[in-house]
Order: C-alpha cells, then structure tokens, then sequence
C-alpha cells in the first residue's frame, strides 16, 4: 500500500484497554513496523527507558498515570523529548486536547480508530520526524564546517601558526587593553637571518622545512596568552601582553639563543639559523597599534645592520 520504508521504524503503543492495543498493533504490524505494548503510563515510562520508540500512540486517559502526565514527563527527558506523541482519544474526551497540544503532542486519533487514518497520521510524523534530524545534522555539519573555515581564515596554512590578519586583530585588542588599564605590552618582530641563502643552497622545500621548525623553538618559550604568527615570508610577529620591555628583552635573548642552538635536520641536512628580533612596548603616548610594531620594525632593522643575530630594543622610555 506505501512505499515508505516501515520495517524499520518501532511505535510503543500505550493504552490500558487490551482490545485496543491488540488491534492498533495488528494494523501497524500488517504493514511492517514493530510493535511494542504497554498497558499504562506507569509500563511505558518503564519501556522508554529501556527502548526508545520512534513515535509513541498515548491514550489520553488511563486510570494509573495520565496520557497527560505521561506525555509531559517524557518532554521533560532530553532523550526522549523528541519522540513524537501521537494521542488517542475518545470523541467525548476533545476537551482535553487543548491540554494535550500543550503537553507537547503532535496529533490525535479519535477512538473508534479509522485504519487509513491511523496508517496516514503515523507515517506523517515519522517522515516529519525524519526530515528534522536530517536537519539537525546537516546544522551541524554545517556548524562544523564554518568553525573550520573561520579557523582557516585566520590560521597560517605552512606553519599553522597565526597569520597577519588574525595578529593585527589580537594587537589591536591588546593595545585597547592596554590603554584601558594602564598594562605593559610588547611586541617582538623575529626575522630570519639570510634566509634567502637557505633557499638558494637547498632549494624552497627545505626552506620551507626550516620555517616549520622555527615555531616549536619559539612557542616553547610562551606563555598561553602570548600570540606567534607568522607576519609573512620568514617574519614573525610576537605579542606578549602585560609584558614590559625589561622582561620582553630578556624573553627575546632566550628565543634567539634557543634558535641558535635548534639543529634541523632535513634528509641528511643539518641545518642552522639565526634570527634578529626587533621588540618594542607600549607607551602612553601611542595612539595606534601600528605605531608600536613600526618601532620593532625599526628595532629589527637596526638589529640586522649591526651583524644579525642579534636582539635590538626599541630604546625610548616606555611606561
Ligand atoms: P635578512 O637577514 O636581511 O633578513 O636576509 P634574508 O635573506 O632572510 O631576507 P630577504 O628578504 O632577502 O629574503 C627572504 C627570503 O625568504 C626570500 C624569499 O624567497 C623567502 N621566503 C619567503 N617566504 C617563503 C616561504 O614561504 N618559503 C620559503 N622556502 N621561502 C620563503
Ligand atoms: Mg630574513
Ligand atoms: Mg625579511
């Protein structure tokens, strides 16, 4: 009679009159679904606990626990609160369906039951059923897929540390912070040193090799707050907030050290670097972020023509 797919679907029906639940489980079970029977509310609160039905028949009133009462304790389950409740009512017993919408149910059927109606109520519901946690999923498929995006959008894809985007945005929130309230805060710009010859004598694989190594050597000397990217080519930007330039320099001399010392070896290579490191900090008088990482860069540049391999801070007092 359909082409729905019943056979898989299980339909607990509840009803304290034998013969009612005797011949509603006949026709369901003529066209395929399973069955399963409880003779009062207090039975089917039990059975749902053990098997979780796809639609449930509830007659309204029964004499132990209520079809209302029964209906309203599973909505209260968030594991079964999705199960659709379909009520079964005498055609003297309407008053009660306002109360019985209310309780959460999604449709009734009037006693004596109407074979085609009974077949065409359920199948509607179990296919609305259905189609919400198609939904459900694809929400969260989707939910999922913007989280990854948005990760991308801010993720560097060599390295995956920071990129420039995400660091201009945590460098403008870290120096509204530290306007706010007064706090230190610094900025490292790390650039390698002759990178290009690294390049040049082992091609941009192994360059690229080198540029991933870095980033262990340098975040195993942060803290959580602190934020590493990769600010493009082989610069890095470091924001260290509540972090004054004494402290800052002393951090920077150990990232240099640490550098110096890392050995990468890549297909019997073994490859040193060296890293010059501009840091500079917020000072009262700075009225934009861009300032404070134009004076690492200064600080970086100078570090770079006094010999690199060398920490330069940005000199003028800070707070
Ligand atoms: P300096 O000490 O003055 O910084 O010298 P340098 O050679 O490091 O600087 P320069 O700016 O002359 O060269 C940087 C090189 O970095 C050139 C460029 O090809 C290389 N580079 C930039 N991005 C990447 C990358 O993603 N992978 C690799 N392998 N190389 C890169
Ligand atoms: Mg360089
Ligand atoms: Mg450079």
């Amino acid at each position: 009679m359909t082409l729905f797919q019943t056979s898989n679907y299980l339909i607990l029906i509840v009803d304290d009159m034998k013969q009612n639940l005797e011949s509603l489980g006949a026709i369901l079970r003529r066209v395929g679904y399973k069955t399963a029977l409880a003779s009062s509310g207090r039975e089917a609160l039990e059975q749902v606990q053990i098997i979780v039905p796809d639609l449930i028949l509830l007659d309204l009133i029964m004499p132990d626990i209520s079809g209302l009462l029964v209906c309203e304790q599973l909505k209260a389950d968030p594991k079964l609160a999705e199960i659709p409740v379909i009520f079964l009512t005498a055609n003297r017993e309407k008053e009660k369906l306002l109360d019985a919408f209310d309780k959460g149910a999604v449709d009734y059927i009037t006693k004596p039951f109407d074979m085609f109606e009974l077949l065409a109520r359920v199948r509607t519901h179990l296919k609305l059923k259905s189609k919400q946690e198609e939904l459900k999923k694809a929400l969260l498929v989707r939910g999922k897929l913007v989280k990854e995006l948005e990760e991308l959008a801010i993720t560097d894809p060599l390295t995956g540390i920071w990129n420039r985007r995400y660091l201009y945005k945590q460098a403008e929130m870290e120096f509204q912070r530290a306007q706010r309230y007064q706090q230190a805060f610094s900025i490292f710009m790390i650039d390698i040193d002759r990178f290009k010859r690294i390049n040049d004598s082992y091609g941009h694989t192994v360059g690229d090799a080198v540029l991933q190594a870095l980033v262990p050597t340098v975040t195993s000397s942060l803290r959580k707050i602190d934020s590493f990217g990769r600010f493009g080519g082989e610069e890095f930007l470091l924001l260290l907030p509540e972090t004054d330039l004494d402290t800052a320099i002393t951090i920077a001399e150990r990232i240099r050290k640490n550098i110096e010392k890392l050995i990468i070896s890549y297909h019997e290579k073994m490859i040193s670097i060296t890293v010059s490191i501009g840091v500079s900090s917020y000072k009262l008088e700075d009225s934009t972020v861009e300032l404070i990482i134009q004076r690492a860069d200064a600080a970086l540049y100078q570090a770079k023509n006094q010999g690199r391999n060398l920490v330069v801070a940005d000199s003028k007092i800070t707070i």
